[in-house]
């Protein structure tokens, strides 16, 4: 079958199992997966090189399965992204995930956007991806090799630029489920209330031990990088602090916030200048994890 989304006729290939389409993927010069299309269509139209032949993930079961295997959450890469927003129990174990895969365009783009895409498209404003990132996402990847898994936040390289090997592409992704009280959150910046593309995305998650202390958090900041990146030295400040009144002391708030100013490496562009997105970055910092503390703690 053929169709024609940029004016070039592409091979189109429905797959039913990951053996099939591992094999399709191959056996062109130039062929791509896909799931949603919501990035691959609009680039085709844009005038992008159309590749030789696509492969639809979306016809294997497993791709657009969604799982609480009880230990983790297995999150197909293809899944439709409304698969999460509208599932109460995954919402409840990871909020700040949902919220996220929620802002993803519309209602209409969400009822085929996915996880897999939104990461491969390598976009540094992807809305998933630092959340993804927070929650120390792993990404399970296909190819004629087998399957291997790496973390999520060792798949983007660049704008549009994965590590992914040719042959290669995600299954799925796995996310431990939290075994001490926790709580993620993700909060974007954008000039429109939506529809938009994020000024700056900050992705936060927090783990707290019995006695409220904080055992570990990560924060991930996206659209202010070539990539998404984390902010360890803020994870750092924030290891080991205790709560009062359910949040940390001012000065463990400000090192966040400085932390994240400090890590971002951004553009000027029509959303937002540097010097901006570098201050929006320190704000939205200290809200995520804020967040992501009030729900550990109600946890
Ligand atoms: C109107 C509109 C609004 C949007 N708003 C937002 C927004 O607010 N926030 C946001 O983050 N994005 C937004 N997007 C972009 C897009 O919807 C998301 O990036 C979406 O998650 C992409 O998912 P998809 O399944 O449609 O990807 P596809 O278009 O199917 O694929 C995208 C890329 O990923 C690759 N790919 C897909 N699946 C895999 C896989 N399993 N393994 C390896 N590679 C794979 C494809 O080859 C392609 O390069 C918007 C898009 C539109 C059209």
């Amino acid at each position: 079958m053929t169709f024609n989304p940029g004016g070039l006729p592409v091979k189109y290939f429905s797959p039913s199992t990951i053996e099939e389409a591992v094999e399709l993927l191959s056996s062109g010069p130039n062929r791509r997966v896909f799931a949603g299309a919501t990035d691959v269509v609009p680039q085709m139209r844009s005038g992008r090189p159309a590749p030789d032949g696509l492969i639809d993930l979306k016809g294997i079961e497993r791709l657009i399965s969604v799982t609480d295997t009880g230990s983790m959450w297995v999150i197909g890469a293809a899944a439709p992204t409304v698969r999460l927003t509208s599932n109460p129990a995954f919402v409840a174990s990871f909020p700040g995930l949902a919220e996220a895969s929620g802002l993803i365009g519309s209602d209409q783009v969400q009822s085929r956007s996915s996880l897999g895409g939104n990461l491969c498209n390598s976009s540094p404003a992807a809305d998933s991806v630092p959340a993804l990132f927070a929650n120390r996402a792993r990404a399970v990847i296909a190819s004629g090799a087998g399957t291997r898994t790496i973390a999520v936040q060792d798949v983007p390289t660049g704008p549009g630029r994965t590590s992914l090997a040719p042959g290669e592409f995600i299954i799925e992704f796995e996310i431990d489920r939290p075994t001490t009280n926790s709580g993620d959150a993700y909060f974007r910046l954008t000039p429109r209330t939506e529809m938009d593309i994020a000024v700056v995305g900050a992705g936060a998650r927090v783990d707290l031990d019995g006695a409220g202390t904080i055992s570990s958090a990560t924060l991930a900041l996206g659209a202010v990088a070539p990539t998404v990146v984390r902010v360890p030295d803020a994870e750092a400040a924030l290891l080991g602090a205790a709560l009062t009144n359910g949040a940390p002391s001012d000065d463990v708030l400000a090192a966040v916030a400085a932390a994240a100013s400090a890590a971002c490496n951004p553009i000027d562009d029509k959303r937002g200048t540097i010097k901006y997105r570098r201050h929006v970055a320190g704000v939205l910092a200290r809200r995520s994890i804020l967040a992501a503390i009030a729900r550990a703690s109600a946890a």
